[in-house]
């Protein structure tokens, strides 16, 4: 097992008694693959003070609170780089269709039907208790309502980056792109300095937002020095009506209106050209990769190796409930990897570490935020999450990242904290009202089955 030293930080006499000190059997701080064992994390006003040896710790720092996971690898929080929280309210509900049929014979007309900011915040309440208990704790969403969700988020205690959404068409939450646009700057203005929540730009994507209207957004992301996260080349027949509608694919038009750049987070590129690859990775662009998503909607395999072999940044996501239908990125890793492999016939490709990376560090990097967010790093925020290695299922242990990734499950996440503020201690979600979210969720599959039974095809 590979263990790299790591000096110990000497903490001020007055950071001696910190808020809470973790005791750790092993550590995946993710920067440098560095993997320790019997490491201790430090913890005041939510950020990582000190990393140091447990028995160094022990010695040394009188905490407010003390953490054992003597069996268990401690990691930094997984980001859920692509997802559409709310949508977990319609889970299950139009499975098994090709995503256009998907989107416009169910899913538009039931939003149509029903969205809301009640709909936006319940839904994503659901949400983050799901991703919570799975080990995620930031999500960078795309939906309606970016008040209900922040609302939402901060009372689940999680970190969400909110999408300023814009289409060009008229919906429950905006009138046209000016109108999204309009609304989505109020809502960053009111809450772009909670320690909880951040923004993007989210044009919806090439075939759904016009020229004139990606060209405000590119003015909009500069200023406001926030990141464009847009879906990009999900599937054959968007590519095709992209073609026949401006003459040329998806990703040659946003080049053309000067989008490409660092800042650019694209969701998907299931169907990428070699010359296509070339570009993304010549502009710096970003990728998101959802495998669980792109295969339930039958839209192919994203070339993850070529990208990866490009140096272009990837990050995981899931996309919403909707269409997946979990809210798991630990899944999502393991589903990466073994797609990697066995398309290329290379079982050497995306490792257990640069999965592991790619969920943590890398969607960092994507969204801007490496210096606060996705590894366990003495001044970031202390967003972390456990598995239990001591299980049936996980023992014996040799690699605990290859387990992470390879053999564990989101059931095996034992503790989740955010911001330093345990979330889930021992498997059990702490500021979450099961009961009272079960009985919402119930509420609105009442509402969604008489939408279904009206014929929602309006
Ligand atoms: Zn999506």
């Amino acid at each position: 097992m590979s263990r790299k030293p790591h000096v110990a930080s000497i903490a001020p006499e007055s950071a001696r008694h910190p808020d809470l000190v973790i005791h750790a059997r092993y550590l995946a701080q993710v920067e440098n693959d560095n993997l320790l064992e019997h490491y201790s994390v430090v913890v005041q006003r939510g950020r990582i003070l000190d990393i140091l040896p447990s028995a160094l710790a022990r010695e040394y720092y009188q905490a407010k609170e003390c953490v054992e996971l003597d069996e268990h690898l401690l990691f930094p929080g997984l980001i859920n780089l692509h997802t559409h929280a709310a949508m977990s309210l319609l889970r299950g509900v139009a499975d098994d269709l090709p995503m256009m049929r998907w989107l416009k014979e169910r899913i538009w007309p039931l939003e149509s039907a029903l969205v809301s900011h009640e709909f936006t915040h319940d839904g994503t309440r659901l949400a983050c208790a799901e991703m919570l208990k799975g080990g995620v704790t930031t999500f960078n969403d795309m939906y309606f309502f970016p008040d209900a969700a922040a609302t939402a988020a901060v009372e689940a205690g999680m970190r969400a980056i909110l999408g300023i959404t814009v289409l060009e068409f008229s919906g429950n939450y905006a009138s046209d792109a000016a109108d999204y646009l309009h609304k989505g700057v109020e809502s960053f203005e009111r809450w772009h300095a909670h320690p909880l929540i951040g923004f993007c730009l989210a044009p919806h994507a090439p075939y759904s937002v016009s020229d004139t209207t990606f060209e405000r957004i590119q003015t909009l992301a500069a200023q406001l020095a926030l990141p464009i996260h847009t879906h990009l080349h999900e599937n054959h027949d968007e590519i095709r009506e992209h073609l026949e509608t401006y003459g040329c694919r998806p990703l040659y038009r946003l080049k053309r209106l000067g989008v490409l750049g660092p800042q650019f987070i694209g969701v998907h590129a299931t169907h990428l050209l070699p010359d296509e690859i070339e570009t993304l990775a010549e502009y710096g662009c970003n990728l998101v990769h959802c495998p669980a998503s792109n295969l339930k909607l039958g839209c192919g395999i994203a070339p993850l190796a070529d990208v990866r072999r490009a140096g272009i940044h990837v990050g995981l996501g899931t996309d919403s409930a909707a269409s997946n239908n979990r809210l798991d990125i630990l899944a999502e890793t393991r589903l990466a990897s073994l797609l990697a492999k066995g398309v290329n016939q290379d079982a050497g490709l995306c490792a257990a570490w640069e999965m592991l990376r790619m969920a943590t560090l890398e969607a960092a990097i994507i969204l801007g935020r490496e210096e606060s967010l996705g590894s366990i790093t003495v001044g970031k925020w202390a967003d972390m999450a456990a598995i239990r290695l001591d299980t049936l299922s996980l023992l014996p242990c040799y690699h605990p990242v290859s387990h992470l990734v390879y053999g564990a499950g989101r059931e095996d996440v034992s503790h989740v904290w955010v911001g330093g503020e345990a979330r889930v201690f021992d498997k059990v979600p702490l500021n979450i009202d099961v009961t009272h979210l079960k009985n919402i969720a119930r509420l609105w599959q009442n509402r969604v089955v008489s939408c279904l039974k009206m014929d929602v095809r309006l």
